[in-house]
């Protein structure tokens, strides 16, 4: 049978269920981008909030884009199985935060009649770095996106995020006027400033009023999140039904780990996270480096080297001995140097946190999976960092390999070189042409791949000590055995 809220009664022992009265729950919060991510995380701090009493903080979960909900949430009165795993362990709870779920994919309108009802009084949204519309390396609104331009011919019938969030506030500004805080969880650095500066950009060209009545009734507080959730996968579903006795269709898989830290700006009433173990601060930035910078950068320098070197998981490319070495070496050596002091963290120990977490052998995070959208990732994770160690006239070998490791991928994934594999990225087109046209000689492939400027800021992309590094890595990454390069690089070649 399937999972449906006529079955919370008799659900077996070893599955946690909602501790609160569902039927008392009203809806407070409207999610875009119902995932893995949201079911793994904020659906799962909401659901500790509701089980603390305050029943005015329900979920409604919206898509904008694939995958539909309807079928799967919705036919389970958004009720799911979070699994939380480490290596054997499980543990087992249905969320209930989720009280219903609209799909938007082929019209706004549904999206807009909840984002504009007066009862929601926080935005929360999980919309991949793509769905922000913005230019990774200025953090700008990119007017050229073909969504955006529908959007500005077209603002009562919006495509694009930020042209969905513009035209909800302009129904809540014609209509009751009620303040909103509206909070991005993607992991996109200042995800608060970005999300306000594309709806901001949006909002001027849009006149009418709405500019104003954003900046006095709406605020865009950064946060950081974290709890690492891959996609769930045929096993996951699998081991509910064969466990537990009951299909799910929205079964999430996460790691115990979990992290919610949020700045402390709220238009409006925002629900007590920082009752169920979520941290408001006045600044996330410091939070925010050290996760992008030790766990994020750890886990897409891994990603690209791993493919290399034939490993599936990041797990995988834990067990590996080598490029272990190699991601403890650049966290410790080039990375954590750039970091400024975070409050309550002490830097080693939330390195060696990092890589426990990313040995995790439950957690089947593909290669594949995390090498998506790279060049939107590796901004924040490796060339912020390079930068950083650059002005300090500090090394940057290690993270300059990592580096070369993303364009090996895509250089890699080109006919030239026989398509390895299929790299999904929005610059893999632009990558897989300078392949094409320039063949394999590294220092023209760098020439070529670091004059995109809407991933490489033109001072780094100029910088010799920086093209030498990254060419002499891509170099040695292209060749028949990527992994000796590596090896040679650790000191332990010859
Ligand atoms: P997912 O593929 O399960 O879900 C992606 C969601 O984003 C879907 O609901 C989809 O409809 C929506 N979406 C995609 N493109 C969109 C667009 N252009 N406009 C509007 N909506 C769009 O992925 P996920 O695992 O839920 O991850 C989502 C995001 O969460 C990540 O991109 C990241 O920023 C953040 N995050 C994920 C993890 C993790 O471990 N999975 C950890 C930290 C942060």
């Amino acid at each position: 049978e399937a999972l449906r809220p006529a079955l919370l009664a008799r659900l077996p022992d070893s599955v946690a269920r909602p501790a609160y009265d569902r039927a008392a729950v009203t809806p407070g919060i409207a999610h875009i981008g119902v995932g893995a991510f949201h079911r793994a995380h904020q659906a799962e701090f909401t659901d500790d909030v509701l089980a603390g009493g305050s029943t005015r903080w329900g979920i409604t979960g919206i898509n904008i884009r694939p995958p539909e909900l309807g079928e799967t949430l919705g036919r389970q009165g958004g009720l799911y199985t979070r699994l939380i795993r480490e290596d054997q362990s499980v543990a087992a709870r249905v969320i209930g935060s989720i009280v219903s779920v609209v799909d938007s994919q082929d019209s706004a309108a549904p999206a807009l009649a909840v984002l504009s009802a007066s009862e929601i009084d926080v935005i929360t949204m999980t919309v991949t770095e793509k769905g922000y519309c913005h230019t990774p390396a200025t953090g700008a609104l990119d007017a050229s996106r073909p969504e955006i331009v529908h959007d500005l011919a077209h603002p009562e019938a919006p495509t694009s995020l930020p042209g969905l969030i513009l035209r909800a506030l302009e129904l809540r500004m014609q209509s009751h006027g009620r303040p909103v805080t509206v909070v991005s969880c993607d992991n996109i650095p200042a995800n608060g400033d970005i999300l306000g500066a594309v709806v901001r950009e949006l909002a001027a060209r849009r006149g009418g009023g709405i500019a104003g009545w954003i900046e006095a009734n709406v605020a865009f507080p950064g946060t950081m999140v974290d709890r690492i959730a891959p996609a769930t996968s045929e096993a996951d579903y699998a081991f509910v039904e064969n466990q537990f006795g009951y299909r799910d269709r929205a079964v999430v898989v996460g790691e115990p780990f979990r992290q919610w830290v949020i700045e402390n700006r709220f238009a409006g009433p925002f629900p007590p996270y920082d009752r169920v173990g979520a941290a408001f601060v006045d600044d996330v930035t410091a939070f925010e480096h050290l996760k992008m910078r030790i766990l994020n950068g750890a886990q897409t320098a891994l990603c690209y080297l791993g493919v290399l070197a034939g490993h599936e998981h990041t797990f995988d490319d834990m067990a590996d001995p080598l490029l272990a070495h190699f991601a403890r070496r650049m966290l410790l050596e080039e990375s954590l140097p750039t970091l400024a002091p975070v409050p309550g963290i002490v830097p080693e120990v939330y390195v060696e946190q990092s890589l426990a977490r990313l040995r995790n052998t439950a957690i089947r995070h593909r290669n594949h999976q995390i090498a998506t959208d790279g060049s939107q990732k590796i901004v924040q994770r490796l060339l912020n960092p390079i930068r950083d160690r650059l002005a300090a006239g500090a090394g940057i070998d290690l993270l300059a390999l990592a580096v070369a490791g993303w364009m090996a991928y895509l250089v890699r994934a080109s006919d030239r070189f026989g398509r390895a594999w299929s790299a999904d990225d929005p610059y893999a087109g632009r990558v897989a042409a300078i392949a094409d046209r320039i063949g394999s000689d590294p220092a023209r492939l760098v020439e070529g791949i670091v004059a995109i400027d809407a991933i490489f800021a033109p001072a780094l992309a100029a910088d010799a000590r920086f093209r030498t590094a990254v060419t002499g890595h891509l170099g040695g990454l292209l060749a028949d055995d990527p992994m000796q390069h590596v090896r040679r690089v650790m000191g332990q070649g010859e």
